[in-house]
């Protein structure tokens, strides 16, 4: 079903102190968070058991960041998907532009960590958008078909999956895609979803933007039909603001 979602993703920011010290306020203030509005929060792995005692009895709910490839074994410093789902977890992030960027996943990596994550139980928030270059270079629909094609085509189902449409030249850079290019790629996805699992499975599936999403724009974001949440970075660290994006709907 279509969700209204708002995903927190703290990236590498915050010691456990401090991360259980913000999930503690977003608990306290969780009667904030509208009835219809689903808040995800994505600390680092060090914090995800104490975050998620902070938020028990809350309709928070717990996400990691990213998983590993392989289910168990020797592959130092790597975190499982079984491991997140024992920390209580209900979904991961996957196929941040960071984790492609600087960690070289590609398309056929991510397509197995999902498969990981599913066996574990866990929901997936895929990320998916292009640099700036691919924008202006003429090859942008071409590009994100391929992360949709490469990937969510291959699934049996997009039940358990949320897509997050993050525009690289967006991300921390202060500079948000305006309503109309957001607009203009979530159609597209859902378009392209359609495609291979059908108009009704498209309609229902959650799609939410990423990159400088703040209070002063979420709202406007958000009233837009294709757009169903957002992915959160830089202001998911202050209560304030976080909270304030959730009531932007
Ligand atoms: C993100 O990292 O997913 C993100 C959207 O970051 P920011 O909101 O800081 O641009």
């Amino acid at each position: 079903m279509r969700q209204k979602i708002v995903a927190g993703n703290w990236k590498m920011n915050t010691t456990p102190a401090e991360g259980v010290a913000l999930a503690s306020e977003l608990a306290k203030r969780a009667a904030e968070i509208p009835s219809d509005v689903k808040l995800i929060v994505a600390p680092p792995f060090t914090h995800l058991t104490s975050v998620q005692a902070a938020i028990a009895g809350t309709k928070i709910e717990l996400s990691s960041q990213n998983c590993a490839l392989q289910p168990k074994g020797a592959y130092t410093g790597e975190v499982s998907a079984a491991m997140v789902a024992g920390t209580g977890a209900a979904w991961v992030i996957l196929g941040h532009s960071e984790r492609r960027e600087y960690f070289c996943e590609d398309n056929a990596m991510l397509l197995e960590k999902i498969h990981q994550a599913f066996a574990c139980g866990l929901k997936v928030i895929y990320c998916m958008g292009e640099s700036l270059e691919q924008r202006e270079s003429g090859v942008l629909w071409d590009f994100l078909k391929s992360q949709i094609t490469e990937v969510l085509y291959n699934l049996d189902s997009l039940k358990d999956v949320v897509v997050a449409y993050e525009p690289i030249w967006a991300i921390g850079t202060g500079k948000t895609a305006s309503n109309e290019q957001a607009q203009e790629v979530h159609a597209f996805i859902r378009k392209t979803v359609a495609e291979k699992f059908g108009a009704e499975a498209a309609d229902e599936l959650t799609i939410l933007y990423g990159g400088s999403c703040k209070p002063s724009n979420a709202k406007e974001l958000f009233a837009c039909p294709d757009i169903d949440g957002g992915l959160i970075g830089g202001a998911s660290l202050k209560a304030d603001d976080f909270l304030a994006i959730a009531k932007s709907y």
